[in-house]
């Protein structure tokens, strides 16, 4: 889901559909909308080589794409031997039952009603799979269970819906909180910096080449927007919907639902911050 004020000085990038990294093939899902952008990234990983493959989000229940997903990744010599999700949203789970259905995988997620097996994913696990090496890296903040994977060997990051390729994020509320996501957005700046990530491999949109720029500039928007919301209150502006219209004008209004969630989740935050 994208909020997508598009602000000057948004990181640019390449790969739509394709090989992104050494490890890191992406297979587009037809699914493309105001808030799925060109549509759902699901993630073919592997170690140059090998023979077994990780799938990250494979996307919505769309026969022909998960089918795309399992063929691309045979005509590549791989087999599909585990599916991971960066959360639950349908855009990235909807299709995970089928998925792992046709290639006989377990779907591993923070979240328990979403996996498939009994292992789950949390702070600190190594996902190992066929000399593939994948860090889990909790973010929560678009929602309570994102989770990002930090691929070392590829200096990159697969950010699901925390960062986009494209615009900026929905901090989905209640269930997604502004604190948390700020947090979220800080141990990513860490890993671009102590951990020299480079690649940004989201959920949505191009991939972006520029990892630190792209995580300054949503930390940069959030203030920017918040800023906003604070200066609508004191204007004299009370509800959600009263701060979307003004603060969100130049926005599509197809997107201002999903604005909304994002002003609530800003409200609680400055209320619990003591701002308003
Ligand atoms: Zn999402």
């Amino acid at each position: 889901m994208t909020d997508a004020a598009a602000l000057p000085g948004q990181p640019r990038g390449g790969v739509l559909s394709g090989p992104a990294t050494a490890r890191a093939v992406n297979v587009l899902a037809p699914n493309a909308s105001a808030m799925t952008l060109d549509g759902t990234n699901t993630w073919i990983l592997s170690e140059p080589g090998s023979a077994e493959a990780v799938v990250v989000d494979p996307g919505p229940l769309d026969e022909g794409h998960l089918q795309h997903v399992v063929d691309t990744a045979e005509k590549a010599g791989k087999r599909v031997a585990l599916t991971l999700l960066t959360h639950g949203h349908p855009d990235h789970a909807g299709g995970a039952a089928r998925f792992a259905e046709l290639t006989a995988t377990r779907v591993r997620a923070l979240d328990p009603a979403l996996r498939l097996g009994d292992e789950g994913l949390g702070a600190g696990d190594v996902v190992a799979v066929d000399g593939l090496e994948l860090r889990v890296v909790p973010t929560p903040g678009h929602t309570a269970d994102s989770l990002c994977f930090h691929l070392p060997a590829d200096r990159a990051v697969l950010t699901g819906d925390t960062i986009l390729g494209r615009g900026t994020t929905v901090v989905a509320h209640p269930d997604g909180r502004l604190g948390d996501y700020l947090d979220t957005l800080r141990r990513l700046r860490s890993l671009t910096v102590d951990d020299g990530v480079h690649t940004v491999l989201p959920g949505h949109g191009p991939v972006l080449d520029d990892a630190q720029g792209a995580v300054e500039y949503y930390l940069a928007h959030r203030a920017h927007r918040l800023a906003q919301v604070e200066t609508a209150v004191e204007d004299g502006h009370r509800t959600p919907g009263e701060i979307v219209a003004h603060v969100y004008a130049d926005v599509d209004r197809s997107l201002w639902p999903a604005a909304e969630l994002s002003v609530r989740a800003q409200l609680d935050y400055l209320r619990e911050h003591g701002l308003i």
